[in-house]
């Protein structure tokens, strides 16, 4: 790769390679676009295959939250981390307070949070080594669990994607079908059963579809019948790539709109495939906002909106509508034209960081 091509093309500001002596800590720290606020975004630790790996994993994620942030209406910019270790293995207090030392001496230009294979309590040992970090348990003075809000989020943008797509102001009667009954599935299926959707579960623990089926009255499904199943709305709340070569001609339903992160396995493609399909697309970074959010709330002298994290994360619903009545007019998939949306924010957003606060 050649790195500073790729940056100019793709934008990022920093990245900082860390390695420490001591503890043996191989980390990547990278920094893709501060013009709104200090990048803020999760550390991942993984096995990867290669440094290579590793470096490509944290740029295109860090990418993902300035676009993620931008259009949640904060002032953040997008960053990630990566750990190049075996989380089973080389985890430990002193790997993660080298970490935060890192994070320490970058003062506040990326601020760090949970991501896969890093749980609150490896976020309250790196918090020993640095306050810029989120994604704290309550008991530690954080906004503990954000699967609430993030199901919260998802909630309102299945609403949105309801009254845009098939011209209904309530789920009621709506069939529903949600992949992953999980953390966000689970606080999902709740909020519509409420409502009175109609609801079909999966998932690889049959335990967890089951629960949801006692509890809120849902069908369940094998989990490689979900796709295909004859539904209003598929959510997907377990896993990425969900939408491929091979699904995206299975889906019957006219609405995709879900918790779980990079859900199109390439994202223009599989966007402009849906949009051809006339499958109505929530990007995922849109919908899924709700953590974001959350967690944000923890930075006590960050500029925030006067609005509380539940009116913040219930703004998804108008975000979701922009996004479709805009794609409409042009014509783009819903996926080109969020982060056309979230560029532009960044790009007119003025010093004294009052304009564009949605
Ligand atoms: P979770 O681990 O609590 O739940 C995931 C569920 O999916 C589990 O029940 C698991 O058994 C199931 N699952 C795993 N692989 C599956 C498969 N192949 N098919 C069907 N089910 C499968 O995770 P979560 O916190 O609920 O997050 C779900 C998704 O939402 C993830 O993609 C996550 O990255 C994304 N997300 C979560 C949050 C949050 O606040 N938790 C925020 C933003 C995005």
């Amino acid at each position: 790769m050649k790195l500073f091509n790729f940056l100019q093309q793709q934008g990022h500001e920093q990245i900082v390679y860390c390695h420490d002596r001591v503890t043996g800590l191989r980390a990547i720290i990278a920094i893709h676009d501060t013009t709104l606020g200090p990048a803020l975004g999760g550390c991942r630790m993984w096995k990867y295959d290669n440094e290579q790996q590793a470096l490509e994993d944290a740029l295109r994620l860090a990418r993902g939250m300035t676009y993620k942030a931008s259009l949640a209406g904060l002032f953040l910019g997008g960053g990630k981390s990566v750990i190049f270790a075996d989380p089973k293995q080389d985890k430990n207090p002193e790997l993660l307070q080298s970490f935060g030392r890192f994070v320490d001496s970058l003062a506040g230009r990326y601020i760090t949070a949970q991501d896969v294979s890093i749980t609150t309590a490896d976020i309250v040992e790196i918090r020993k080594a640095t306050a810029n970090v989120v994604g704290l348990p309550t008991e530690a003075g954080g906004s503990g669990d954000p699967s609430p809000m993030t199901a919260l989020g998802v909630y309102n943008g299945i609403k949105a994607s309801v009254r845009h797509r098939l011209q209904r102001d309530s789920v009621k009667g709506v069939r529903v079908a949600i992949q992953g009954c999980g953390s966000v599935g689970s606080k999902l299926a709740e909020l519509l059963h409420r409502d009175q959707a109609r609801l079909i579960v999966s998932d690889i623990d049959a335990n967890s579809a089951q629960r949801i089926a006692d509890d809120y009255g849902a069908q369940t499904v094998a989990n490689d019948k979900i796709i295909a199943t004859d539904v209003d709305v598929f959510s997907p709340c377990a896993l990425g790539g969900i939408i491929d070569d091979d699904t995206v001609g299975q889906l019957q339903a006219k609405i995709i709109a879900g918790g779980a992160n990079n859900q199109l396995a390439i994202e223009d493609k599989h966007g402009d495939m849906l949009r051809e399909r006339k499958i109505l697309y929530a990007p995922d970074y849109v919908i899924n906002a709700g953590g974001l959010i959350s967690v944000s709330y923890e930075l006590d002298w960050l500029k925030k909106p006067t609005a509380t994290v539940k009116d913040k994360v219930e703004a998804i619903y108008d975000t979701l509508l922009k996004i479709y009545q805009r794609a409409d007019r042009s014509g783009e998939s819903t996926h080109e034209t969020s982060n056309r949306m979230a560029e532009e924010r960044i790009t007119n957003h003025t010093t004294d960081g009052t304009a564009n606060a949605s």
